[in-house]
């Protein structure tokens, strides 16, 4: 629990969405109320999107009157947006903070041939900026500031699904935590806010719809398994061998290949469930035909798919998207391997679409002495 619950009479709110579901219950017991409450209040806080106990009117005014004295309820809200003419939709979030932090999110629709929605998958972000530095990353530049609260990460999602409704007359049908920040850094805000992003009380998501990713956090991977986490996995490989990796993703120095395997081997044989590989392809870099046989290589460690991802340029970096004769290449030789591989054309090329792109355009206003990079001491934490 965030921030103790205080009866009355002090100047310490609690901010109720920094409770999970069942400190969201031992809050109201306290208060004396019945358990019903701690559902009206969740549905309030992450179906319905309130952002003040006036607009819970199911609640009795003199249980507003109290709770406005005892407690929050913080709500991020949209900053700025754009739109590409693909009807890719990208948010900056302001978070409700003392610094304003901006975080970005993105709502990417497919459609069928009529028009009409098919898929509406929305990108969140876990962190303000993030630690992990890969050199074609737009937040990797950033450095990284703190992690989200599941509130926030819900809010996201919440607020994009009303969005849905309104634009496509649907709901959202896929969440992927592929946005700013590495998502199992903020393991417990991460699952905490998959968990109520599913809850039949939230925005009842399958859980089979939900997929983290992660550059290859090996005791967290494990950490899923073990608790039976329901969530799809995915991993950002982006290069199939460890000196390539090396040079483009710094934790493989310390959680290489041969950990990953390990990890993600264990993950299999616990949830039986298949997994996906992020690859960014670059071109010249890791699009070669020898390149697609070592990805076939890990793809046969345990059942799983490879998105192959076109690349948004970032400014600054020198790595760019493959050329059209060098995926149609990388395809075959993959396909001829029996991989089961999809292209995933980017999407929003005409706006901000690149992670982080945006956030740094608006400028996070944080002193520089607050923000965190790469270094030996973080490899050594991610190896305990
Ligand atoms: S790709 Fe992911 S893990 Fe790497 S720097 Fe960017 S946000 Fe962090």
């Amino acid at each position: 629990m965030a921030e103790s619950i205080t009866h009355s009479d002090t100047d310490v709110k609690t901010d109720l969405k920094s409770l999970n579901r069942k400190e969201l219950k031992q809050f109201c017991q306290e208060l004396g109320l019945q358990s019903y409450r701690a559902d009206q209040l969740f549905q309030w806080l992450y179906q319905k999107g309130a952002s003040s106990f006036d607009e819970m009117t199911n609640l009795s005014k003199d249980l507003r009157a109290r709770l406005n004295e005892i407690a929050t309820v913080r709500r991020i809200k949209i900053h700025n947006q754009q739109r590409s003419i693909d009807g890719t939709m990208k948010f900056l979030f302001e978070l409700d903070n003392e610094n304003r932090d901006k975080i970005e999110a993105v709502l990417i629709p497919d459609f069928y041939s009529d028009g009409t929605a098919n898929r509406l998958t929305v990108c969140l972000s876990s962190q303000v900026g993030c630690i992990f530095g890969c050199s074609f990353c737009a937040t990797g530049k950033m450095g990284f500031f703190r992690n989200l609260s599941h509130g926030e990460i819900v809010d996201q999602a919440q607020i994009i699904n009303d969005i849905a409704e309104k634009e496509f007359g649907k709901k959202i049908t896929n969440i992927v935590y592929m946005g700013m920040g590495e998502p199992l850094h903020n393991y417990e805000a991460v699952v905490e806010s998959a968990t109520i992003i599913s809850d039949e009380m939230g925005i009842d998501l399958s859980p089979k719809r939900i997929t983290v990713s992660t550059v290859g956090l090996t005791k967290q991977i494990k950490q899923l398994a073990d608790e039976g986490q329901p969530f799809n996995l995915a991993i950002s490989l982006h290069a199939a061998d460890d000196e390539k990796r090396n040079r483009i993703m710094p934790i493989n120095q310390s959680l290489n290949l041969e950990k990953l395997e390990e990890s993600v081997r264990y993950f299999f044989q616990e949830t039986m469930r298949p997994l996906t590989y992020e690859y960014l392809l670059f071109d010249e870099f890791n699009d070669s035909k020898h390149d697609a046989h070592k990805l076939a290589d890990i793809v046969q460690w345990v059942p799983s798919k490879v998105n192959i991802i076109m690349y948004n340029k970032v400014e600054g970096v020198d790595l760019s998207r493959a050329r059209e004769h060098r995926l149609d290449s990388f395809m075959q030789t993959l396909v001829g391997r029996g991989v089961t591989a999809t292209v995933r054309r980017s999407r929003g090329d005409d706006i901000d679409a690149g992670c982080g792109q945006l956030a740094i355009r608006e400028g996070q206003k944080r002193g520089k002495s607050m923000r965190k990079e790469w270094d030996e001491t973080t490899a050594e934490q991610m190896n305990n």
